[in-house]
């Protein structure tokens, strides 16, 4: 049974159906939409950390695993779902400020091909300079199409969608058979997953004092400008993605309000500053829709992918904040691999449970 059905839930629900596991995923609001602020259906979807180099090597390898996946995941539900991820290659180019010799040393140890390029030659401006850094191997893709055909391959699979459930929060220990819902019922399975984003820390706080995960919002603006990037641009932590019909977002913020999923005037007059200081032309445009998502934010960005050590039968697969869909194919990964007492394909130990 797993907790969630953001994308973390889907595609760890995916992995057990391919270990020939039954699957119910027990999920608040219903998958593929948003009602309070769930993250899987608002984010950006590049798949990539944005400035890998300020990371850790874990958050890194766990991210690179998941941009490797995607293709294979992306092709094979196209043709099962019919549903077209929009995954694209569209490569991110970095405006300055940035550390350039930090940037070109992880790109080399990393194998990953950077470029100096022109900012203008990019049709951009730059304030704080020309001498961009082009990325062409970052690519993206668009989350509410990956949810959707997420859901339509769960529920081709035989997978039980459990929506408009609430789970109430955990305690105890020793061994788990059942997790009752908010409305008193009692559901019974040999296994227990919590995927469930900026709200695990609510479920687990008796049972996991030492989780560190708490929502940070983010709020995305959508264009639609008469002559679009061809690819994503990033400046000093705020970045563009073009989408392949012509639309084009503009974000995010990153800030910590509690469970607020509210969008704001202040942050959407930050967005478009900062999106004209790139662009120009879209300080006349209208802005088609403003949104906002809760991550599960966590220190350096580190999720946690383990068993419980008190609580026989569950585990934790959460707390994946800013990439969590990049990291989503990975570590669904690692946990049905544990859950199924495999060995996981990459070394799980920076994601233990926090003791
Ligand atoms: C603005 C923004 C931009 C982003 N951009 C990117 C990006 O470009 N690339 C990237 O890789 N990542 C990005 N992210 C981060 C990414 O969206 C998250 O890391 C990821 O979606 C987390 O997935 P999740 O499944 O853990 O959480 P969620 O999608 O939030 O899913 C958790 C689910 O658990 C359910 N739930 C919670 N409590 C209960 C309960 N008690 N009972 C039942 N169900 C419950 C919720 O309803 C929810 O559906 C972005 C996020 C935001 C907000």
């Amino acid at each position: 049974m797993i907790a969630g059905g953001g994308i973390v839930g889907a595609m760890t629900a995916m992995e057990l159906v391919g270990r020939g596991c039954r699957v119910t995923i027990v999920e608040r609001g219903r998958i593929a939409s948003q009602t309070s602020g769930e993250s899987s259906w608002a984010g950006g979807g590049i798949l990539f950390p944005l400035l890998p180099w300020m990371y850790g090597d874990a958050v890194n390898r766990l991210t690179h695993s998941g941009t490797r996946f995607y293709p294979a995941i992306c092709q094979r539900l196209l043709e099962e779902t019919g549903v077209d991820c929009e995954l694209l290659q569209s490569g991110m180019l970095i405006l300055p400020a940035f550390d350039r010799e930090q940037a070109l040393d992880w790109c080399q140890r990393y194998d990953y091909v950077a470029q100096s390029a022109s900012a203008a030659a990019f049709g951009v401006q730059s304030p704080a300079g020309d001498e961009a850094l082009w990325l062409p191997g970052v690519s993206q893709a668009r989350p509410p199409h990956v949810m959707q055909a997420m859901r339509a391959w769960l529920e081709q699979n035989n997978v039980t969608l459990l929506e408009g459930t609430e789970l109430k929060p955990l305690s105890g220990s020793g061994s788990m058979h059942e997790w009752e819902t908010v409305s008193g019922e009692k559901l019974r399975a040999d296994k227990f997953v919590v995927t469930s984003g900026a709200w695990s820390f609510d479920l687990l706080k008796e049972t996991a004092s030492k989780l560190k995960i708490k929502p940070m919002r983010g709020q995305i603006l959508l264009y639609r400008p008469q002559r679009n990037l061809e690819h994503m641009v990033y400046r000093e932590g705020f970045y563009m993605i073009p989408r392949k019909d012509g639309l084009l977002l503009a974000g995010s913020t990153l800030e910590d309000v509690g469970f607020d999923p509210r969008t704001t005037e202040t942050a959407r007059d930050e967005l478009r500053a900062k999106a004209v200081a790139i662009m120009p032309e879209l300080a006349e445009l209208p802005i088609l829709k403003h949104w906002s998502g809760l991550r599960p934010g966590t220190p350096e960005n580190l999720p946690t992918i383990a068993a419980h050590p008190q609580i026989e039968n569950l585990y934790l697969n959460t707390g994946h904040f800013r990439y969590g869909l990049t990291m989503a194919p990975g570590s669904a990964k690692i946990v049905a691999a544990l859950i199924c007492g495999e060995q996981p394909f990459l070394d799980h130990a920076p994601f233990a449970f926090p003791l």
